[in-house]
């Protein structure tokens, strides 16, 4: 890899999460699987597609120990009192919390009132842990009753249901109001839930639905929401319709008159969808032009820094996102350039480089295949006669 590209490469390692990268990285074979398509701005195994940010791992909560969160999650509450700073009463005027901290846990002091986030966030990953009152009182929604309110709107229900029914759309893990969960994975009260939530806001346009929302929740490892498309906020008693969300909002959690007790609350941004943006994933035709076009540029003016064969390949690269055809008449033009300099070579000096003249003539014949660049060239010709003089065909199997 030469300087500027493990530079680039070292600056996506350390770049904040979904930075995209400034020069493409170069890991793996170019022309290799099938190129970009219409949906498609990356080939398929491409190696200028980005890699993926590193994020360290965090460890698992064990009963009595809260895990480690992963390096790079946005901790809301640790166990430590100082922690109660990142909240702040639900009230109008938000002001500092009555719940308090007992033992490492965030725990309700009924009739206080909600609380709230200080941070805003939307779409995430959000892990939560929460326990019941180890002594039982009351029943249905009466026992053990809190909430987990995404962006201070969507309720995950908290409730202990350890043998104890209640309505199923108001279940622990249930969308309140909407979608009951998949199962019940409570462990008995006293005991932490680990309840892990991937939350998707709905996104509109001009008025028009683009994308519901959705929320995926796993209780204890339990999958118990699977990709629910909300249907507004939902909530108690009134059927609420989808509609656009805020931008952004508190995570709030609930009094419910119970004093129930949380721990180890963390979440992750996430990226945004392609129907907002995001370059991944499912996009339009507009959106994939767009991000072949910028591939393309990046790869000519990384071609710009680079000499001889590897210059060559990497304007040739190009032509796989974009067919440009100033970077097309240069690519035949350094091609013309490069096969001039194999003429009379003799045959132990071809020998040598084998390697680096397969390499061009597989791009050439990449290109042609998929109509990047017009069959029959001289370079192309003169390349293939090298290949069967120096008996470089492979043999068919
Ligand atoms: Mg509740």
């Amino acid at each position: 890899m030469n300087p500027s590209l493990r530079s680039a490469a070292l600056a996506l390692l350390t770049a904040p999460v979904f930075a995209a990268a400034p020069v493409p990285l170069s890991i793996g074979p170019a022309f290799y699987g099938d190129p970009p398509d219409e949906t498609h701005p990356w080939g398929i195994h491409d190696r200028n597609r980005p890699q993926p940010p590193r994020v360290v791992a965090g460890t698992p909560s064990l009963p009595g120990q809260p895990g480690r969160p992963p390096a790079d999650a946005i901790v809301l509450f640790d166990g430590s009192a100082s922690a109660l700073a990142n909240w702040e009463s639900d009230g109008k005027e938000g002001g500092p919390t009555k719940w308090i901290v007992r033992d490492g846990a965030l725990e309700c002091v009924p009739k206080s009132g909600y609380i709230r986030s200080k941070a805003r966030f939307g779409d995430c990953q959000l892990h939560v842990e929460w326990a019941a009152p180890r002594e039982v009182k009351g029943n249905s929604q009466g026992r053990g009753n809190s909430g987990i309110f995404l962006m201070g709107l969507v309720e995950v229900q908290v409730l202990d249901n350890h043998e104890n029914p209640t309505y199923a759309d108001g279940f622990a893990n249930s969308v309140y109001g909407t979608n009951p969960p998949l199962a019940n994975p409570l462990r008995p009260p006293g005991e932490f839930q680990q309840v892990d939530i991937i939350f998707r806001r709905p996104v509109y346009r001009d008025g028009r639905v683009v994308d519901p929302g959705y929320l995926t929740v796993f209780c204890n490892g339990v999958l118990v929401q699977d990709h629910t498309p909300l249907e507004g906020q939902g909530g108690h008693m009134r059927r609420t319709k989808p509609g656009p969300f805020p931008e952004s909002g508190p995570l709030k959690l609930q009094d419910h008159g119970n004093p129930v007790r949380f721990r180890n609350i963390w979440y992750r941004p996430l990226p945004p969808r392609s129907s907002e943006g995001g370059t991944d994933g499912a996009l339009t035709p507009a959106a994939t032009t767009a991000k072949r076009r910028a591939t393309a540029a990046d790869l000519r003016s990384d071609a710009e820094q680079r000499q001889g064969t590897e210059r060559l390949l990497r304007l040739a690269e190009s032509l796989v996102y974009e067919s440009e055809p100033a970077a097309t008449k240069r690519v035949e033009e350094l091609a013309t350039t490069y096969t001039i300099g194999l003429k009379g070579l003799p045959s132990t000096e071809l020998e040598s480089r084998k390697g680096e003249i397969l390499g061009v003539l597989r791009a050439f014949r990449y290109l042609i295949k998929h109509g990047k660049l017009a069959a029959g060239s001289a370079p192309q010709r003169e390349l293939e006669r090298i290949e069967r003089a120096q008996a470089w065909e492979e043999k068919k199997k």
